[in-house]
């Protein structure tokens, strides 16, 4: 099967399984697995922070980030397209109780530096206090501006607000820009970053932030039911997500220009080759064809895609240029396939 779905179908490598079966072990609760504490201690060195926490999900990542940044009745701002606003669940709400304040992302995924401050609350009885300022690198597949994130730090110091980074794909944004993860980073006061997505990991992220952020979210994170044992079993291949699977990232941004250069060429499809940065493809299906169809046709090819108007196709470490071609290969037939009648 290859699956454009999502990069968070990648298996994990050879290696990632010998590492994990291997790994050394010990009750993390306790602070005693060596493998969570190797990963932890490399992932803040690498990306530049006092302290780094191994947690279960980006979602629950950011959950914590939140939840250790903000207090009840506190607010953060973020951008209507954002993953911690839009699709994970109103966590920070229901768990947190915390507001978010989004606010329109610009088509380059940005958020206009006047807005923001504008939607900074002034200290009154009647506003949620406005703590947070939340970006997403990449967004929608989209890397975010260097000089945009200097000047967005600049403005959360000025207001007295703290600046997260939501970096589930962070690692696809350096490399798309050829600079090092810490890099990016270096804006923020604290980051989560998915191990398992491009980056090949089976489960987990990382958030980083100084020592009293991650005090706070490891206290979180174990009232949300994360405290996990001999987790250095997942640590052991997240260790080496980091270390094996960033540069590779390249070849998936390739891949999927690609991809979405042939997708322009066809009548059914219209792509916006700028939006093309990273590992993720937009490309809008024209009304004359059924997404549904679509989908079961490719299917019988094995291949697998999430189609709705808009069709999301995602590159990562499963998927060649080989199958890039396969693909464009049999859209051909499968279109003309799933043609609604006239
Ligand atoms: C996938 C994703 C998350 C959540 O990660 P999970 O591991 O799926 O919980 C958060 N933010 C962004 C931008 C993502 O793409």
């Amino acid at each position: 099967m290859i699956d454009f779905r999502s990069d968070t179908v990648t298996q994990p490598t050879q290696a990632m399984r010998l590492a994990m079966a291997s790994a050394e072990v010990g009750d993390d609760v306790y602070g005693d697995d060596p493998t969570v504490n190797d990963l932890q201690e490399m992932a803040a060195d690498m990306f530049g922070f006092d302290s780094a926490l191994f947690v279960s999900s980006g979602t629950q990542a950011n959950l914590l980030a939140l939840m250790a940044h903000c207090e009840r009745g506190d607010e953060y701002i973020c951008g209507q397209q954002a993953h911690n606003y839009k699709f994970e669940g109103g966590g920070a709400a229901v768990l947190g109780s915390i507001q978010p304040q989004p606010l329109t992302n610009q088509a380059d995924g940005t958020i206009l530096l006047a807005e923001i401050a504008a939607a900074i609350k002034p200290d009154d009885v009647h506003f949620a206090r406005t703590r947070l300022l939340s970006l997403e690198n990449t967004i929608g597949g989209k890397v975010l501006p260097q000089a945009y994130l200097a000047q967005a730090q600049t403005l959360a110091f000025d207001k007295g607000l703290k600046i997260h980074l939501d970096g589930a794909r962070v690692a696809n944004a350096a490399v798309a820009q050829g600079i090092k993860i810490s890099d990016i980073t270096q804006y923020f006061d604290s980051v989560s970053i998915c191990l398992s997505k491009g980056l090949s990991a089976p489960v987990g992220s990382i958030l980083l932030g100084d020592e009293r952020l991650i005090a706070k979210a490891v206290r979180w994170r174990k009232m949300l039911g994360g405290g996990m044992r001999q987790v250095g079993i997942l640590a052991a291949a997240a260790k080496l997500a980091l270390t094996e699977q960033v540069e590779r990232l390249s070849e998936d941004h390739a891949n999927a220009l690609f991809l979405a250069q042939g997708l322009a060429e066809m009548t059914a499809f219209s792509v916006d080759l700028q939006q093309v940065q990273t590992n993720i493809v937009f490309a809008t299906l024209d009304k004359s064809y059924d997404p549904k169809r679509l989908t079961q046709a490719l299917l019988k090819y094995n291949i697998h895609i999430s189609a709705g108007t808009t069709v999301r196709f995602v590159t990562h470490k499963d998927i060649s240029q080989q199958d890039v071609l396969h693909l464009l290969k049999v859209l051909t037939p499968c279109l003309a396939e799933s043609r609604l009648v006239k």
